[in-house]
């Protein structure tokens, strides 16, 4: 009898689950794409939550990333992280740090493959008002330094807005020759967040410029800095800001979120249109099997790019939550507007290129 995987294996390639085990949250984030505060009345209870753990490993994913909400305030988050280990499964969790220190021991009893932190500001100022938390700065500094006190791998993820675009050099003189990861992504309206301060697409453009300047001044050792997936696509000039090549929106493919009533879909920064099913009602194997995303039709722009097919429209939600396919924030879109074609600068030429913007958006340079 075939197995799980490869019964699925023509449609989606598992890899991570990205899994929010509750909405409840103790910050109040200005930004939150999912409104997280109060729990939601139907989240799984600690026996499904299991059941799915077991479910996960069974169609192939290699990891769980759990999130929230905040993850570390679910009274059984330290169960499922268990089960998730003793299945073999990688375990990262996303956490705002805020009861690190109530949880340190286990997840060093874990053995926790990462922890993630959100960083958002380089001053407590930007950062506890993104947070909507008074205080969250110095705990997630705190935090931060608990992490490497126990040798535990961590990394520092910075959502960026018009509200903290200014604060990204300030953020890395505090992670330079610290040994963490750090991910930088768009801030998207979605849930909570103020559609009016998401980035423009020039500034979209110069922090992907701020994160390859910095790629190639320091060494990965000494500051691994990289754009997430909302980051791309096949610029010409600026080098891929990814840990891999870009192949295209993994949503439904390598990709899956899960809600925490159990709701699935390719990602969780989809909306709600994209719920592909309920873990309640089928197996995660016949959601899989039957994966709608797929059938997304690449409109507006992205459609008559060249790189359409293997693009495929760049990051699916961030297409969505700003303006679907019509303007991406894409770095090659952006620069077929802002080069006309035979200005473009040299091929590789990233100096001319950041000399080339920087006169043309003097007033968003980020220092
Ligand atoms: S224009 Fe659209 S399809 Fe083309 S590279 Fe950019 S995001 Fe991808
Ligand atoms: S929707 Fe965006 S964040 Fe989600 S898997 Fe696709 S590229 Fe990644």
């Amino acid at each position: 009898m075939p197995s799980i995987t490869s019964l699925i294996s023509q449609r989606i390639k598992p890899s991570c689950a990205v899994w929010e085990i509750t909405l409840k949250c103790n910050s109040n984030c200005i930004h939150c794409g999912s409104k997280a505060g109060k729990i939601r009345q139907d989240e799984l209870n600690t026996v499904e939550a299991l059941n799915l753990v077991r479910e996960i490993r069974d169609c192939g994913f290699k990891g769980v990333a759990l999130m929230g909400g905040e993850p570390l305030i679910r009274d059984d988050w330290y169960e499922i992280a268990q089960e998730i280990k003793k299945n073999g499964l990688e375990l990262s969790i996303v956490t705002n740090g805020l009861t690190l220190n109530d949880n340190i021991q286990k997840l060093k009893t874990l053995k926790v493959d990462c922890v993630s932190l959100s960083l958002d500001g380089g001053s407590a100022k930007i950062h506890d008002y993104l947070r909507g938390s008074p205080g969250a700065f110095e705990k997630t500094l705190n935090a931060i330094n608990r992490l490497k006190e126990e040798k535990l791998p961590v990394s520092v993820i910075t959502a960026v807005s018009k509200a903290n675009l200014k604060e990204l050099d300030k953020i890395k003189k505090i992670l330079l020759d610290q040994n963490i990861a750090w991910q930088i992504q768009i801030a998207i309206p979605i849930g909570r967040f103020p559609r009016e301060l998401t980035i423009s697409r020039e500034e979209f453009y110069t922090v992907g410029l701020f994160i390859a300047i910095n790629a190639k001044k320091y060494s990965y050792k000494r500051l691994p800095v990289i754009g997430a997936h909302c980051f791309g696509h096949f610029s010409r000039f600026v080098p891929n800001l990814g840990l891999d090549p870009w192949i295209g929106c993994q949503a439904g493919i390598s990709v899956l979120g899960i809600q925490s009533n159990g709701n699935i879909k390719g990602c969780l920064t989809l909306p709600d249109k994209f719920i592909e099913g309920n873990i309640r009602t089928q197996s995660l194997k016949t959601i899989l099997e039957n994966i709608r995303l797929k059938q997304i039709q690449i409109k507006g722009y992205c459609a008559d790019c060249d790189l359409a097919k293997s693009c495929r429209g760049g990051c699916l939600g961030t297409a969505y939550a700003i303006r679907k396919f019509d303007e991406p924030y894409c770095l090659r879109a952006i620069e077929n507007k802002i080069f006309p074609s035979k200005q473009f600068p040299m091929k590789g030429k990233l100096d001319s290129t950041i000399s080339s913007i920087r006169n043309m958006f003097h007033n968003l340079i980020l220092k």
